[in-house]
């Protein structure tokens, strides 16, 4: 694929990587691709960052066809970057797309533009510890037509943030409550896929949580209310005398990279770890038993994030005494090296660009 480039004419100033946060900052160029039905995907650029032009009509607006990717680049000690799996993100935006009725965009393709674009932007990754460039892919419907129709033209746009560190003060364990009313996903749903109206749905829910002192929510399963499927917006596991489970892939559970990632550790170090549903009473009962070692989120975002504590209609457990737990430090440390390369890949995941 050959990709346009324009660069900008005015550089932005870099914010202080001190202060970074994240989604906040954006850097000075942009990866831009339009979708026409019978030509495919074509003009792709890369240009300075800015406002796009949209008609008021366009279908993203009204019904929702959108869809997203999030990764991240990582300073290499040798000036280049490395990106960690990319290819399951790419390939995961491509079963998005298969849901939400988008074309696909060839995969080698979607890469070239993720390494043209932080390539070009390599002075903004940042390089302090825990620091990183957040890849932000996306796709959106642009036909201006209100009928109810997959659109017949599409935008696949990529922008770069640079992000802090999410851990500024420690890895310390969360407080979440769990969801009882509102549930995010149900199986034949789009819980599986990455797409902006999961989102959407799951704010009144993140409201109510932080309204009562609480981080995130336990999401519920969409039928019984009774598994847990996620939480927040990360994969969740549970270490139970030790043996670590995670909730099945039934189709409404996002297939993180980084959930992969922690499973195929963890089997390779000699843990078990298994997939399948877990009752919130099972949580509950184990919690009161003392055999709950360990609960933790995993996403790329925090890498790991684990659970303090938990609040289920009132009743409150707290777990491994708001204590990091031995499994989730293991992974914090060994996912993150293998991310920034300060420790052996042994699995391949991490893939330099120089
Ligand atoms: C993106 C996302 C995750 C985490 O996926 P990673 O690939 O590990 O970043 C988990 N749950 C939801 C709902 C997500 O959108």
């Amino acid at each position: 694929m050959t990709i346009s480039i324009e660069k900008t004419i005015s550089p932005k100033k870099k914010p202080d990587s001190n202060s970074l946060g994240f989604g906040r900052h954006f850097t000075d160029h942009m990866f831009i691709m339009n979708y026409t039905e019978g030509t495919g995907w074509h003009d792709a650029r890369i240009v300075p960052f800015g406002d796009i032009p949209m008609s008021p009509a366009s279908m993203v607006f009204h019904y929702g066809q959108e869809m997203f990717e999030g990764l991240k680049a990582y300073k290499s000690s040798t000036g280049g970057f490395r990106l960690f799996r990319p290819d399951k993100n790419i390939e995961r935006m491509n079963s998005t797309n298969d849901r939400l009725c988008i074309p696909r965009v060839n995969p080698e393709d979607a890469l070239q533009a993720i390494e043209e674009l932080v390539s070009i932007d390599r002075d903004w990754i940042p390089d302090q510890p825990g620091t990183s460039l957040y890849i932000r892919p996306f796709i959106f419907a642009t036909d201006a037509f209100l009928g109810v129709h997959a659109s017949k033209t599409y935008m696949f746009m990529i922008i770069l943030c640079p992000v802090g560190s999410y851990y500024a003060a420690g890895l310390n364990p969360i407080k979440i409550c769990v969801e009882d009313e509102y549930v995010r996903a149900v199986r034949g749903g789009t819980g599986y896929a990455k797409v902006g109206g999961n989102y959407a749905a799951s704010l009144i829910a993140q409201k109510k949580a932080e309204e009562k002192g609480y981080a995130q929510v336990l999401w519920l399963d969409g039928i019984e209310h009774k598994y847990i499927d996620e939480v927040g917006a990360m994969n969740v596991f549970c270490v139970i005398d030790g043996e670590v489970i995670t909730p099945a892939l039934e189709g409404n559970i996002l297939p993180g990279v980084t959930r992969d990632s922690v499973i195929t550790f963890l089997r390779t170090k000699g843990y078990k770890v298994t997939e399948r549903r877990i009752g919130i009473e099972e949580v509950y009962n184990a919690a009161e038993k003392g055999s709950l070692e360990e609960m933790f989120g995993c996403g790329t975002a925090a890498v790991i994030s684990p659970v303090g504590t938990l609040d289920w209609n009132g009743k409150i457990v707290n777990i491994n005494n708001d204590r990091i737990g031995k499994i989730s430090g293991l992974l914090y440390y060994n996912l993150t090296g293998i991310q920034y390369g300060t420790v052996k890949d042994e699995f391949g995941w991490s893939r330099e660009v120089k």
